[in-house]
């Protein structure tokens, strides 16, 4: 039996609060803790209407503020936190964790708010310069963290949305089940659905837009090769999707799994986007709009992309209007017993049997379930173990399993059309 304390009230977090009632067995008591309490109070009572026996409590908290979170999270004891705030309260929530010993779990990696900080800017433009990837979010700053949980006893579980996530535990499995070695991992990510409005993100529009207007990368033998934006394209027939155009961007599980498994030759990441989504990113960042550099407006000082995400549409709003069906899964080229082999792991999830389900589109549901999941496992000791680690980091059978039992079914394609 556990107690968890959930940090963040967004659309990942209502999926990811929904999924741990249903799990009362080993979830006797949860708190939600945000800025905003009133979201938190709408998913209590949303879970109370349900026969779930899980217990529910919720709180204020400003997850930037260690004192306050190492009071709230000694106060109500649990026995782990779930981050699903944003990558900005990472290091704060952690360093929370390590003060009050108590496990931590997140579904993305950290980046700073402010990225003209000159502290970080100093670290990072030496990380862009030594390593050869230009993104404002990378691992160091969480595997600094491995000794303090080591000698804590403590485990820190990072990245279990779906991709970060479920893409490497797909890995993992590949490896595990299938193959001796492999040379090639290609990750997918299409998203065949449609909102109705001419632009919006499916998840928070300031983490979002940050992530695909950088320059894209990948590994290529043990090496980071950066390309502009959106420069390679490259066209893919997904099940339930059809054709799709995909972009290669950076992404945060190369790096785990380029560390992890150096014997893969080349890790890339693609997304799917439609002409309209990059017409409109491309002319919000050529008029300045995705600035994350506060500039004064009518003496107010405004951050541009902060000001922006105020306009775009909540992406917990889109639940009701999105139709269509993603499609996440890894492509892998390798041998075993000798014999060349290729293989495809993924999940196809539909927008509105996610939103019947628990009132949100599937990117929220695709990243709120694994985030239950590897909740899951820590809670109940599967998956615990001192240190700070990734999903491609423990067995992967058990984590498949809950997939097929908590709503995301996966399937294996042995012989599947590669990506050139
Ligand atoms: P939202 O913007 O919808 O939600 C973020 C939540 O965090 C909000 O409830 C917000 O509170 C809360 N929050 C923000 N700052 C603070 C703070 N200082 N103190 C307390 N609470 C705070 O984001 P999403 O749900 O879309 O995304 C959540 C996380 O999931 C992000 O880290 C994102 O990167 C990650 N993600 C991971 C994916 C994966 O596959 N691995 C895919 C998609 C997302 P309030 O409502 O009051 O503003």
């Amino acid at each position: 039996m556990s107690r968890v304390l959930v940090i963040g009230c967004g659309g990942v977090a209502q999926v990811a609060i929904q999924k741990i009632a249903m799990v009362s067995e080993v979830f006797e008591e949860m708190m939600i803790a945000s800025r905003t309490i009133s979201k938190c109070d709408a998913v209590k009572a949303k879970i109370e209407a349900t026969n779930s026996k899980t217990k529910v409590t919720t709180a204020t908290v400003d997850a930037d503020n260690v004192e306050e979170l190492t009071a709230l999270i000694k106060d109500y004891a649990p026995d782990l936190v779930l981050n699903v705030a944003l990558p900005y309260q990472d290091l704060t929530i952690m360093d929370a964790c390590l003060a009050a010993g108590v496990h931590y779990v997140d579904t993305a990696n950290y980046e700073p708010e402010d990225t003209e900080d000159p502290e970080w800017r100093a670290i990072y433009e030496k990380r862009c310069k030594d390593l050869g990837f230009s993104a404002y979010f990378d691992y160091s700053w969480q595997w600094a963290y491995q000794k303090k949980f080591e000698d804590a006893g403590l485990t820190a579980l990072l990245g279990t949305g779906f991709d970060p996530g479920v893409t490497s535990v797909f890995v993992a499995y590949a490896k595990k089940h299938y193959f001796d070695t492999i040379d090639t991992i290609d990750i997918l990510d299409c998203n065949g659905g449609d909102h109705g409005y001419a632009f919006a993100t499916n998840f928070n529009p300031e983490i979002n837009l940050r992530e695909v207007s950088a320059p894209g990368s990948y590994m290529e033998n043990g090496k980071w090769i950066e390309i502009p934006a959106m420069s390679i394209h490259r066209t893919y027939n997904f099940e339930g999707v059809g054709e799709k155009d995909m972009y290669l961007l950076h992404h945060e599980e190369i790096e785990a799994l380029g560390r992890n498994l150096p014997e893969v030759k080349r890790i890339r990441f693609f997304m799917t986007f439609g002409q309209s989504y990059l017409d409109h990113m491309r002319c919000l960042e050529d008029v300045g709009m995705l600035s994350t550099e506060p500039i004064n407006f009518n003496g107010q000082e405004i951050v541009p992309i902060q000001f922006l995400t105020a306009l775009l549409p909540d992406p917990a709003s889109l639940g009701p209007r999105t139709k269509g069906k993603t499609n996440i899964g890894c492509i892998f080229t390798g041998k075993k017993d000798g014999v060349e082999k290729k293989l495809y792991i993924y999940n196809v999830c539909d927008h509105q049997e996610c939103y019947k389900e628990v009132g949100s589109q599937a990117i929220s549901y695709t990243t709120g379930v694994p985030a239950m999941i590897g909740t899951l496992l820590v809670a109940n000791g599967t998956w615990r173990k001192p240190g700070v680690f990734t999903t491609d980091e423990f067995d992967p059978d058990p984590y498949m399993e809950a997939l097929n039992k908590y709503g995301l079914p996966w399937k294996v394609e042995e012989n599947p059309v590669l990506v050139d």
